[in-house]
């Protein structure tokens, strides 16, 4: 009789938390036994790694009564020692939201609002609307955009379904936004993708360069470990290469304002002085690459002055750079963003690992050239294979052989996988306005706030025939915009498998029940699969689905295999590589300096210094650079909602040059309205003498759900590199004006339908929830 007054009693308190008036409905009979079995004890307590940044902190978390109440870092955990940040600290005030999608639902046209269907009826729906428009278009006429916040298992099952099952390789994920450049960089560079070192190098270290990145902000945990070795050991030196002096930039012994857009530049003038300097790494360079000769060459016969002026600082200032590097004993470089985010991101990744292979700064204790990760599970992406290119093991599509492997795996005909790559993010949003492609199904992100040229992507909505959206929460920009919602189980409510930066997979526990109907990712696609006859989709568990995926790594260079489900749920956590169940896991790679290319080697590949694709004119005479602050993460869904965040963090803005303000008659505070070839922002000015002159920056987090007109990607652009296909968040031109008039209106050709008007900001009230505290 008490357990039974307990289990209404957990979900009273569960609804009161959980449902919107429109969506009050009984909880599915099955999801109630799931339900009551989390929820029936008074307290739980497990781990999960955390679902902001790709640092991967392990975090506990206590619950009570179903309500995650309580989250820390945990100790013993490689990533962060025990540390976490305010947005992992503040996680309890953002999970148990009333705007919680909870359950399935559906709209037949979208001038009607959504209604709570069953699991069945949304994805039979679906299912029906997804074959029809496959035989009327064939298979490339719908498309799969996922995220680096799903776990793999998600992802797994997700390349099973569109690429081996469906038969199109229109897979991709927001990854592509933050890190196509570094994985192509690294392919083509040292043979695979991969970042060689881990976290423990930084204490190794004796030269930390962070170039393109706002560690402090973007990636604090990494960040605090860097300074507290350089507390410990006072001669260890920190470089920060960023045209912001941002706050990691603040911490550093040398600040580095490159000129935006001009890293190749200054990486091409730093080599070229190590080798007039002669301090290559000759036996490295002799016996583990290949191409130095030519990049020698090419380096030594560019224009030094060129260079030097393209860079945008003193040539004493890159001759200090090239000496400290010189004389490291062992140099770590940690780069993100700022290099990646560019038509020519993969060039200035090369660019970079050049410099590491001419000085053997590589494959060794406290050195190499780390790629930082954007999300939890980005890195879990790469491998389980999501991007448009991509097959799960670090397999391509346009392979014969990885195509046969897999499909043999599958247990599926041959040539059922297609050999064409397929759209990449921003292909897929061009495709959809073109009615090329027709369908498309958006899991755990929000591109109507995270894509550049936001104008575009809500046309492009506005023209699919289907859009079906998975996410924990409703509304989102993006699911506003949705035929079908699909509601999923998150954080602490779920298992799942993820890869940290740093190669490092965990497992996450689940310790409270999702709310309602709510389903993990991986569940809700498998179930998806079945509808539509696929054969090969029946899991029982996240596990049976990791340990099917894991058997297509064995002898890739990402090899999982000794890594099953029920070994990490002992170990917690493991690096690949790791082949066998009795192998301990690898903490760097290449220690043996050879690299999974043809003849072992890693490859110099000379790039000449190439612009962005938009550049100041008369008419947009300044440059805008997006990116991050310390409180929000992506576009608010979580961190929108935490007061303490958003008391830190409460509203988009520009920062601008104080002499540049003064040119353009603007004061701090003041309103500007910034304009771009795209789309006009109107946003509060703050005075930054820390930026180049020229120079604005706007945070990407707000979306049109918290104000109109302030919602950065409306102005970015939407160019992308030819290889990585990556956009250009970090460049694009624009003018500043003071704003004198009343809020423009959105231009009828952004709307998506008549029933699409713009969204007023919802912070969400969260002291119900910490009253239980
Ligand atoms: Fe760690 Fe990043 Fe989460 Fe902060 S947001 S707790 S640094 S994983």
């Amino acid at each position: 009789m008490i357990l039974i007054e307990a289990r209404h009693e957990t979900r009273n308190l569960l609804a009161s938390h959980f449902l919107q008036e429109e969506t009050l409905y009984p909880f599915e009979q099955e999801r109630e036994t799931a339900l009551v079995t989390v929820c029936e004890g008074q307290a739980a307590r497990g781990e999960a790694i955390c679902p902001y940044c790709g640092v991967g902190c392990r975090l506990e978390i206590e619950s009570e009564r179903g309500v995650v109440m309580r989250v820390k870092g945990v100790a013993d955990a490689p990533a962060n020692l025990g540390g976490i940040c305010a947005k992992g600290a503040t996680l309890p005030q953002v999970i148990h939201t009333h705007d919680r999608l909870a359950q399935p639902q559906i709209r037949e046209s979208r001038d009607q609002r959504h209604r709570p269907v069953t699991w069945e009826l949304a994805l039979e729906t679906t299912a029906s609307r997804f074959r029809e428009i496959i035989a009327a278009h064939g298979p490339d006429s719908v498309a799969f955009y996922g995220s680096g916040q799903l776990d793999s298992e998600a992802v797994y099952v997700a390349s099973k379904l569109f690429k081996g099952s469906i038969g199109t390789n229109n897979t991709d994920s927001n990854s592509r936004l933050c890190m196509a450049a570094a994985v192509a960089g690294y392919r083509s560079s040292l043979g695979a993708d991969g970042p060689p070192p881990c976290y423990a190098d930084i204490d190794l270290s004796d030269l930390l360069i962070v170039w393109g990145s706002n560690m402090a902000e973007a990636h604090p945990v990494t960040f605090d470990r860097i300074k507290a070795h350089r507390k410990a050991h006072p001669a260890v030196e920190l470089i920060v290469i960023d045209p912001r002096r941002t706050q990691t930039a603040e911490a550093a012994s040398l600040h580095v304002p490159v000129a935006p857009g001009s890293d190749i530049s200054l990486m091409n003038a730093i080599g070229r002085l190590l080798i007039e300097h002669d301090a290559v790494d000759r036996r490295f360079v002799a016996s583990c690459t290949r191409g130095f000769e030519e990049y020698r060459k090419f380096l030594l016969q560019s224009d030094w002055d060129g260079l030097v002026a393209r860079a945008g600082v003193s040539a004493a200032l890159i001759q200090t750079v090239a000496e400290r590097i010189a004389r490291a004993r062992a140099w770590l470089t940690f780069y993100c963003m700022g290099l990646n985010q560019s038509t020519v991101g993969m060039w200035k990744n090369n660019s970079l690992i050049n410099l590491h292979l001419l000085t053997g700064q590589i494959g060794k204790p406290g050195a190499g050239p780390f790629s930082l990760t954007g999300q939890p599970n980005a890195m879990g992406g790469r491998e389980v294979g999501l991007l448009s290119h991509q097959l799960p093991g670090y397999r391509f599509v346009d392979d014969a052989q990885h195509r046969a492997e897999v499909e043999r795996y599958w247990d599926r005909p041959a040539g059922t996988i297609s050999h064409r790559p397929g759209l990449t993010a921003i292909e897929m949003f061009r495709a959809l306005e073109t009615g090329k492609l027709k369908a498309i199904w958006i899991a755990a992100t929000n591109p109507a706030v995270s894509l550049p040229d936001l104008h575009q992507v809500r046309r492009a909505l506005g023209k699919a025939e289907l859009v079906v959206v998975q996410d924990a929460y409703h509304p989102t920009e993006t699911t506003r915009l949705a035929d079908v919602l699909l509601p999923v189980a998150q954080w602490s409510e779920k298992t799942g498998t993820s890869t940290s930066s740093e190669r490092l997979v965990s497992q996450s526990e689940q310790v409270v029940a999702p709310p309602g109907a709510a389903l993990p990712d991986w569940e809700i696609l498998a179930r998806y699969a079945q509808a539509m006859g696929y054969a090969g989709f029946s899991f029982g568990s996240g596990a049976q689905v990791w340990n099917e995926y894991i058997g297509l790594t064995s002898g890739r260079p990402c090899d999982m295999a000794g890594m099953t489900a029920a070994r990490l749920e002992r170990a917690r956590h493991l690096r690949w590589p790791c082949p066998s169940e009795d192998h301990p896991g690898t903490d760097r790679l290449y220690l043996d300096r050879r690299f999974p290319t043809h003849d072992r080697r890693a490859c110099f590949l000379p790039r000449r210094p190439q612009g962005p694709r938009e550049t100041p004119d008369h008419e947009f005479p300044m440059i805008l650079t997006t990116g991050r602050v310390y409180a929000h993460w992506h576009s608010l869904t979580r961190t929108g909602k935490s007061p303490k965040l958003v008391q830190r963090d409460p509203s988009a803005f520009v920062e601008v040059h104080p002499d540049d303000a003064a040119e353009l008659g603007l004061s701090a505070g003041q309103t500007t309205e910034l304009t771009s070839r795209r789309g006009v922002l109107r946003l509060p000015v703050r005075l930054n003498p820390g930026l180049s002159r020229g120079l604005v920056f706007v945070p990407f987090h707000w979306g049109d759900q918290y104000g109109e007109q302030t919602a950065a990607n409306y102005l970015t652009i939407s160019a992308i590199g030819r290889i990585a296909k990556q956009p250009e968040f970090k460049y694009c031109a624009v003018r500043l004006a003071p704003a004198v008039d009343a809020i423009r209106e959105v231009p009828a050709f952004a709307r998506t339908s008549r029933s699409d008007p713009p969204l007023k900001p919802t912070i969400v009230d969260t002291s119900a929830t910490s009253k239980l505290a």
